[in-house]
């Protein structure tokens, strides 16, 4: 049996190999100079067959082509997403749109599901840390959601010439987020879920049973569309009990553009999901330690 083994690779990108399959789940391997080194870029990946990608921001889309172009490796997202790297020069039999709904394989044992899914609300009022709570922001309208965007949007341009140049250097010009997807990858020794974005429809997660779940914890949570009230721990935990885990990792959560991100502890978010699921296991995975993802459970 081919056993399915996961390495992070920084920010909400990870490695998933399944037997002969190397899925990348995002691509921004290169990251602002200021970053904590990760230790690979996307000059370092020989290997692909697939890079599915969350949503077409460039902290999840940028280094995609260039994986694409360096492997032959197909890649998975938005028609958004397709569409940018169709225009950085991957060519069109390399790019895979979809929506949510399609159920796709990747390799002899391994299948994707696509789901579905919302951005967290970047436009909201957020709070630093996991245990840090924030409320309000609720009902208001798109035109406002914007013109906050826009704001954040002038900040962070001029949080340094490093992260400046880095916005002008991994600007692949996508519309908004693309829309975000969720991805239920299922191999015979059990299934993984993919979310790259602190948002989700519970309409959607309450049906699903993964396994394991990979789920994002940066900014204000997105529930059904508004801001999440209260805090990141919580709203992290919600989702993990919304889907039965037995085993959760972090995405999302490291220093990855410093400035605008922060390193985030973890603790509050293994606290709060132990009130609610005693026997889920927190995974907690450092840079490119490549980790069995099934065992033990
Ligand atoms: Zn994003």
């Amino acid at each position: 049996m081919a056993e399915a083994r996961l390495d992070w690779l920084g920010c909400a990108t990870f490695r998933l190999t399944v037997g002969p399959t190397v899925v990348f789940l995002d691509a921004y391997l290169d990251r602002v100079s200021t970053a904590p080194v990760v230790g690979i870029t996307t000059a370092d990946v020989d290997r692909a067959d697939w890079i599915v990608v969350g949503h077409s921001h460039f902290d999840h889309a940028y280094g995609a082509e260039k994986i694409a172009l360096r492997t032959g490796a197909k890649i998975l997202g938005s028609y958004e997403t397709v569409r940018i790297m169709g225009r950085a020069g991957v060519p069109a039999e390399q790019l895979v749109p979809v929506s949510g709904g399609e159920h796709i394989r990747l390799g002899p044992d391994l299948n994707v599901r696509v789901l579905p899914s919302v951005h967290s609300c970047l436009w909201a009022k957020n709070a630093g840390q996991a245990h840090e709570t924030c409320f309000g922001d609720l009902d208001v309208l798109q035109h406002e959601r914007d013109e906050r965007l826009g704001d954040l949007v002038g900040w962070i341009a001029a949080l340094g010439p490093e992260v400046h140049e880095h916005l002008h250097d991994s600007n692949q010009g996508a519309l908004g987020d693309g829309g975000a997807l969720l991805f239920l990858f299922e191999t015979p020794d059990g299934s993984v879920l993919y979310q790259d974005t602190s948002g989700h429809w519970s309409g959607i997660l309450e049906h699903l049973r993964p396994d394991v779940a990979i789920l994002a914890a940066a900014g204000r949570g997105n529930v059904d569309g508004e801001p999440t009230q209260g805090s990141l721990a919580q709203f992290v935990a919600r989702e993990a009990e919304l889907l039965q885990l037995r085993r959760v990792i972090l995405g999302h959560h490291d220093d990855w553009m410093p400035g605008f991100s922060v390193p985030l502890d973890p603790a509050p978010i293994r606290s709060e999901l132990a009130t609610r699921l005693p026997h889920v296991d927190l995974l907690e995975m450092g840079y490119l330690e490549d980790r069995p993802l099934f065992s033990g459970l």
